[in-house]
């Protein structure tokens, strides 16, 4: 009978009967797709140019009945399984190697209730097109500062971004959300049906099962927000980071501002403070007034802007497909050795594309209980990292250096745990480290819902039973 080689969940290679591939396929409204097939190289791509994974198989799910055949037979023929939202994973976890990728981009649809303020969003859709459609109506909920990355992914572990401070995480917005379980049922899950998995689902949810839609709340927002960037030169960035530190921690939770090490196009390198007031102009006028005078800062671009526009403005910075590596923890606050090693690390960047940032927490996100939801680290002030961006296949070891120096200086500083959806290959320590007195909930939940760890292609929580 002619077959070809697939990787089981635990990576072992076995046989799978061309038949049986036939099979599945026939049973799909969605495609799958094998080595060679047209579409292909372009489905398995992500958005990190280092992962060149090759799947044995990718279903390109079309809805949820679709996921839940794919899920069915993953489980049937315990493969090697991994689920892609918007593939940006740092370590291209939604890409297996010889296995089968459950693959949502054709699930991207997003239906918002203007009346209601809610929306409901296919697990394959980006930051990007849910913020447009939620904008046509003045709404928005809070997500990432990177339209092409993918809700699925940021939401399920926590998700953090321009209106975090106002509203909370991107979880903390989550209404409710449809799962296909590792045993293919279509579960959903709320605050009342299947709260346990809706806990887990916040912070966790990549551990439990397929997302194949999420209910969120929106909020009004916008059309026009305050927002921009003021700019330091790299001489004056001690005292602009001691300022902005001091400044963020006592700004009100309508402002989110963000403190980002970068190269100037014209090769200069510069600290830019990027905020944005979700409220009322003129008292956003006033929030921001101490933050334009200080310094005075090279340049000042800060003024009313689109939201959507001023949510694409980062886009450039992290094209799909180069190279990407980064470390990152948690902040409370920004130590001055932190500064000092922050600033004197920047001045040698091997890379005008890479950047050190720090990314706003606190207000609302800090507000919720530390054990209402998965995601656990509420007191954390900054998510702050370094990454390194590059495009020359040769220079890995330089960038990966500069990242893990800058990482040992700092990390002393730090909550000593990192955001989870910021993790790659750390391993289970840093996993254990990101949910903290969670953990063995989560464990519990996990021996619950996928005791045979069919879904581990994640910040994985492992099964003890
Ligand atoms: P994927 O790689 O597709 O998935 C990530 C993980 O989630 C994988 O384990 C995957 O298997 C799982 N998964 C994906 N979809 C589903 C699903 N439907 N059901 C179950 N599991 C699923 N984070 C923030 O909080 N705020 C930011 O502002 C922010 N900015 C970012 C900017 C860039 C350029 C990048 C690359 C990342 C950023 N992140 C940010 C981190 C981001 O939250 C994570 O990379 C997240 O995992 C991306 O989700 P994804 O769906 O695109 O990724």
């Amino acid at each position: 009978m002619p077959s070809f080689e697939v990787r089981t969940r635990t990576g072992g290679p076995t046989a799978l009967e061309e038949s049986a591939a036939r099979k599945v396929a026939a049973s799909l409204t969605g495609e799958l797709l094998r080595p060679g097939d047209g579409t292909y190289d372009e489905t398995r791509r992500v958005w990190n140019g280092l992962i060149d994974h090759r799947p044995a198989l990718i279903a390109r799910c079309a809805g949820t009945a679709d996921v839940a055949r794919t899920v069915a037979f993953g489980r049937e023929r315990d493969l090697l399984v991994s689920v892609r939202g918007g593939g940006h994973n740092i370590a291209g976890k939604a890409v297996c190697r010889g296995g089968l990728m459950i693959d949502l981009s054709r699930m991207r649809s997003v239906a918002v209730d203007p009346s209601g303020r809610t929306a409901r969003v296919e697990g394959g859709a980006t930051l990007g097109e849910f913020d447009r459609a939620a904008q046509r109506s003045g709404l928005a909920t809070t997500s990432g500062v990177v339209t092409h990355t993918g809700v699925a992914g940021l939401t399920l572990g926590g998700g953090g971004g321009r209106l975090a401070r106002t509203y909370g995480l991107a979880c903390d917005n989550l209404l409710s959300a449809e799962i296909v379980t590792a045993d293919a049922q279509v579960v959903r899950t709320d605050a009342t049906e299947n709260s346990d998995l809706f806990w887990g689902m916040r912070g966790a949810g990549a551990n439990f099962g397929v997302v194949t839609s999420f209910e969120f709340q929106l909020h009004p927002v916008g059309p026009r927000v305050l927002g921009g960037v003021v700019v330091h030169p790299l001489e004056r960035a001690r005292a602009a980071l001691r300022f902005y530190d001091e400044y963020a921690r006592s700004a009100p939770d309508e402002l989110s501002a963000d403190a980002i090490f970068l190269t100037s196009p014209d090769g200069d390198r510069v600290l830019a403070l990027s905020v944005c007031y979700a409220g009322p102009m003129e008292q956003g006028e006033r929030a921001l007034e101490p933050l334009r005078r200080f310094g005075p800062p090279l340049l000042d671009q800060i003024g009313p802007v689109a939201y959507t526009e001023l949510q694409s403005a980062a886009d450039a910075f992290f094209p799909i497909g180069l190279r990407y590596y980064w470390k990152s923890h948690f902040l409370e606050e920004i130590a001055d050795d932190a500064i000092e090693a922050t600033v004197s690390h920047f001045a040698e960047v091997p890379s005008p594309r890479s950047l050190i940032v720090f990314q706003q927490y606190g207000g609302a996100v800090s507000r919720v209980p530390r054990a209402a939801t998965a995601f656990r680290h509420r007191n954390a002030q900054y998510d702050n990292f370094a990454a390194s961006i590059w495009s020359d296949p040769g220079e890995w070891d330089a960038h990966r250096n500069w990242v893990r120096q800058w990482w040992g200086m700092v990390s002393p500083f730090s909550l000593g745990a990192e955001y989870v959806n910021n993790l790659g290959e750390e391993g289970e320590d840093r996993v254990r480290a990101a949910y903290g007195d969670n953990y063995e909930r989560l464990v519990t939940l996990k021996n619950t819902y996928d005791p045979t760890n069919f879904f581990h292609l994640n910040a994985n929580i492992r099964p003890s039973s």
